[in-house]
C-alpha cells in the first residue's frame, strides 16, 4: 500500500476557472501564469486544462522547454526575460517571447542571429522589483525595435497592491503616462487586476492565482469570485487515541485536552507541504465533516479533533484541502498565503489529474 497521502488537480476547474477569467475581460487576451509548476498543479495539467489560452507565462526556461514537448505550439512568455545569452538562443530555436526589464539583457539579444523574438518591455511603475525606468521606455522600444534579433515590442508593467481598493492608481497613471502614443501591445493585470480592475485589462492580463481556484483577496472567498479549487490534498487516518483531560498532542505538547476526547492522526505533514505553522484549529475535513487540527504539525503527520466525527477511524477520507476547505482558509490559518501552500506541495506527495 502507498502512504495515503496525494493531491488530485481538477481538469475541469482549471477551465472553469479560465473561462471566468475570460468572462470578466472580454477581449482581453490571456497569458495563464504557469510558473513553478503551473503553481504546483504539475505542468500536464496545465497545458491540458489551459488549451483555451491565448498563452502559457512561466520564467524557468527548462520548464518552458517541456511546455514544447508537452505539445504546447502557442505563444510563451519569460516573464523574467533571459537570464544570460545561452537563453536568448533557446527562444529563438523554440519561440519563446522574452521579458526585457534591464538593459543588461539588450546586449544579450545584440549577438543573436536566429529567428525574431518577439519582446515584452516591463517598466518599474513603483514596485521596484523588475523592470526599466518609465524615462527611458521610448528610448528603449525604439532601440529594440532596431535590432534584427527582435520582432514586436509590447510594453508591460507588474502591480504591487491591485488587491487593495485604489491601490494601483499610481503605477497605472505612471504607465498610461509612459506609454502614451508608443506603438505596441499593452499588459499590466494579475488575477487581482483582473477581477476588481477594468482599466488594467488591457490587450493582454497575466492571471495566475486565480486559474488554479485561490483568491488573490485576503477578505474575499475563491467561491465568492465564482472559483473553483482546481488541487484538493487528502490523505487518510493512520491512527486514532481517547485523550483524558490534562493528555497533550504532538511536539511541545502545545495541545491539551479540556476533558476525554477522541483525537485522529493523519498521514501528511510538513513534508507533504502541510504548512508547519498551522496552528491549532486550522479547517480540516475528515468523512465529510469538518473539524479542526490540534497541536503542531509533524514532518509527517498531523493530529485532528474527532468530536465532531464519531464515525471516522483508521482509513477514513481526510481532505487538507481543496473543495469543502478552502486553501486560502489553510493559508489564512497559518498566516500565510494561498500562493505558498498550493506551491509547496512535495514531490513525495503522487498528483493525479483528474475529469
Ligand atoms: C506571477 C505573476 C503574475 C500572476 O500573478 P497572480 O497574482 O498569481 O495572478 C502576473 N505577472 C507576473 C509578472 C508574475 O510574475
Amino acid at each position: 500500500m502507498p502512504r495515503p497521502v496525494s493531491a488530485s488537480v481538477s481538469l475541469t476547474a482549471l477551465a472553469h476557472n479560465l473561462a471566468e477569467a475570460r468572462r470578466r475581460a472580454p477581449g482581453t487576451r490571456i497569458w495563464a501564469v504557469v510558473k513553478a509548476h503551473a503553481y504546483g498543479h504539475g505542468l500536464p495539467a496545465a497545458i491540458r486544462g489551459f488549451t483555451g489560452a491565448d498563452g502559457l507565462a512561466l520564467l524557468e526556461f527548462d520548464n518552458a522547454r517541456r511546455l514544447r514537448a508537452l505539445g504546447w505550439r502557442g505563444p510563451i512568455l519569460m516573464l523574467e526575460g533571459p537570464f544570460g545569452p545561452d537563453d536568448v538562443a533557446m527562444a529563438g530555436e523554440i519561440g519563446l517571447s522574452l521579458v526585457i526589464h534591464d538593459t543588461t539583457q539588450i546586449e544579450w539579444l545584440r549577438g543573436h542571429e536566429g529567428k525574431a523574438i518577439d519582446i515584452w518591455l516591463k517598466l518599474n511603475t513603483g514596485m521596484n522589483r523588475l523592470g526599466i525606468d518609465p524615462e527611458i521606455t521610448a528610448a528603449t522600444q525604439r532601440e529594440l525595435a532596431l535590432l534584427p534579433a527582435v520582432g514586436t515590442v509590447s510594453l508591460m508593467t507588474h502591480l504591487a497592491d491591485a488587491d487593495r481598493p485604489g491601490g494601483a492608481a499610481a503605477q497605472l497613471e505612471r504607465f498610461d503616462r509612459a506609454t502614451l502614443d508608443l506603438p505596441g501591445s499593452r499588459s499590466v493585470a494579475n488575477s487581482a487586476a483582473l477581477i476588481d480592475l477594468p482599466q488594467a485589462h488591457r490587450h493582454w492580463a497575466r492571471p495566475g492565482i486565480m486559474l488554479y481556484g485561490s483568491s488573490p483577496f485576503a477578505d474575499r472567498s475563491a467561491a465568492s469570485l465564482g472559483l473553483r479549487a482546481a488541487m484538493t490534498l487528502r490523505s487518510e487516518l493512520i491512527g486514532t487515541q481517547t485523550l483524558k483531560e490534562g493528555d497533550t498532542v504532538g511536539y511541545g505538547s502545545t495541545f491539551t485536552a479540556p476533558g476525554p476526547m477522541r483525537i485522529g492522526i493523519v498521514a501528511c505533514g510538513y513534508a507533504d507541504g502541510y504548512p508547519r505553522h498551522a496552528p491549532t484549529g486550522t479547517p480540516v475535513d475528515v468523512a465529510g465533516v469538518r473539524t479542526r487540527t490540534l497541536g503542531r504539525v509533524s514532518m509527517d503527520m498531523l493530529a485532528i479533533d474527532l468530536e465532531p466525527a464519531p464515525d471516522a477511524g483508521v482509513g477514513s477520507a481526510v481532505e487538507l484541502w481543496g473543495e469543502h476547505v478552502p486553501v486560502d482558509e489553510v493559508a489564512a490559518s497559518a498566516g500565510t498565503l494561498g500562493y505558498e501552500l498550493l506551491c509547496a506541495v512535495a514531490p513525495r506527495v503522487p498528483m493525479h489529474v483528474v475529469d
